[in-house]
């Protein structure tokens, strides 16, 4: 007979917004016993390190942005021996990579970032000016202020010249939201600008990864390696949580902390379809955006010796389809790579251009135009793996109505004791997923997560 047991709540999904549930849970009411089911190997989610060769392999190139709020009250900073980028990027263009720093930060590169050719003397001045205002910025300042696509806000409010905007703005900014500036908020371009005045990116000792052991670590019951097959609601109003292999547990609430379409599939079990949500309730399940980054590792010194994203600011088409933004995470963190080599990452955003190609078609293509940057370097790369990401971001095309978004019920469209949560419900970031997860949990306890022990009493656990 297949194996039965029982918990107050189950968690379907160990990334950052399930265990940050777990975590607000066992803050908040210890005794409740709540069982994190994961389908992979480990904890993390789209927030994960593979050890390749000595090398440390991000899956998908990432960065931990400091000033985010929900980190801060999560994270054990210290124990995460962060290691910062230099502020700005060095950007490619005409040939030559172009310094465009925060002299505010780093005032040791303000002559070199008056003199680069990236912008015009006003748009630089224009940038400092705006980043200065935005410092003084709350969140809710700027997620109350008028919403428009970033490549309006850019062109019509801060007046900056399509040159800045498209060498500059279009890389990093893609870089981060995966979609060009015309599919990007303007909310969320201001704050995260904001927090990249505030504080720095960084990467952790131990990869990435090291942000969801750290997490993982308060976690008591994590299954791992176990997908859930099915979520059924019972007549009495509980829940029957189908695990692969046969086994299922019986709860009182369930928490899906799955991505959106893994969500949407999940739901159908308890009569939830996407037909029968809509307008932007329907917008949350959007299909995502995708990205493709590739690793080498160098057998020798990296050639750009600065811990500093690099991107590509050349508007001419150097490939069937386009790099956005390159780095090498061992001048970042020197964990990165074994002693005297390096690690570089590549990395291709959400494009059509390449969306029916494989790893054999695209790699060769990527690694000639490195080929054409550092010719001598890229003669004894070693290509380590790639990291294609169907799902790595839900889509933030404005209006991106962020406190509709952030309800865990979906407005009251879910039976009660099954809640939400993940980055499609608040920001594609990790602060978004980490503060979904809370917010999950925190309207699960509102209104009781349930105790198991009473509604099965007469069960049998094995
Ligand atoms: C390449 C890339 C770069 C990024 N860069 C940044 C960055 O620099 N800064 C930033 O803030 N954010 C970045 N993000 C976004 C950030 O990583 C995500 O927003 C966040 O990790 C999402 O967490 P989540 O818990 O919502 O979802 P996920 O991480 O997707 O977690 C969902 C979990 O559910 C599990 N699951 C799914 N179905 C089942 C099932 N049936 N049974 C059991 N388990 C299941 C999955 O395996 C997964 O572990 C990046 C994302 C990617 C992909």
């Amino acid at each position: 007979m297949a194996a039965s047991s029982t918990a107050d709540c189950v968690i379907v999904g160990a990334g950052m917004s399930g265990m940050s549930t777990a975590r607000t849970l066992a803050q908040q009411q210890p005794d409740l016993s709540v069982v994190v089911v994961e389908k992979d190997a480990a904890p993390g989610g789209r927030v994960q390190t593979d050890n390749v060769d000595g090398f440390l392999c991000d899956r998908g190139f990432q960065v931990f942005i400091e000033e985010y709020p929900m980190a801060k009250r999560t994270f054990d900073y210290k124990a995460l021996k962060l290691r910062n980028f230099l502020p700005g990027a060095l950007v490619l263009k005409g040939g030559e990579f172009n310094l465009v720093s925060d002299p505010i930060r780093r005032p040791q590169d303000l002559l070199a970032s008056l003199l680069s050719p990236i912008g015009t003397f006003a748009d630089k001045l224009k940038v400092g000016l705006y980043r200065l205002s935005c410092v003084r910025s709350t969140e809710e300042d700027i997620f109350s202020r008028p919403e428009r696509p970033t490549v309006d806000f850019l062109r019509n409010e801060l007046k900056l010249s399509d040159s800045m905007i498209s060498s500059f703005f279009l890389p990093f900014y893609r870089g981060i939201f995966l979609a060009p500036l015309d599919r990007q908020s303007s909310r969320m371009f201001e704050w995260l600008f904001s927090l990249f005045a505030r504080g720095p990116a960084s990467l952790p000792e131990g990869g990435m990864g090291e942000l969801a052991r750290q997490l993982a670590s308060g976690v008591k019951d994590l299954r791992l390696s176990t997908e859930v097959l099915r979520v059924e609601r019972a007549r009495d109003g509980t829940y029957v949580v189908a695990l692969a292999g046969g086994e299922t547990v019986k709860c009182r609430s369930v928490v899906l902390a799955t991505d959106a379409p893994a969500t949407l599939k999940l739901l159908s079990g308890v009569g939830v379809t996407a037909n029968a949500l809509s307008g932007s309730l329907a917008d949350l399940f959007k299909p995502g955006l995708e990205s493709w980054t590739f690793y080498w590792g160098l057998d020798q010194e990296a050639p750009i010796k600065a811990p500093i994203l690099l991107l590509n600011g050349e508007t001419e088409r150097r490939l069937p389809f386009r790099i956005n933004n390159m780095c090498f995470p061992s001048q970042v963190c020197g964990s990165y790579a074994p002693a005297g080599k390096a690690l570089l990452s590549v990395t291709l955003c959400d494009s059509d251009e390449w969306r029916d190609k494989d790893e054999s078609q695209v790699e060769p293509a990527v690694r000639q135009v490195l080929q054409d940057i550092w010719p001598d370097v890229m003669a004894n790369a070693k290509f380590l793996r790639s990291y294609r990401i169907r799902y790595s971001q839900p889509s933030q095309e404005p209006p991106m109505k962020v406190p509709l978004q952030s309800d865990p019920t979906l407005a009251g469209t879910l039976p009660e004791g099954l809640v939400l949560c993940g980055d499609y419900m608040s920001t594609p970031t990790l602060n978004g997923a980490l503060d979904s997860g809370e917010r999950a949990a925190m309207c699960l306890l509102r209104t009781g997560v349930g105790r198991a022990e009473e509604a099965y009493a007469a069960a049998t656990v094995t």
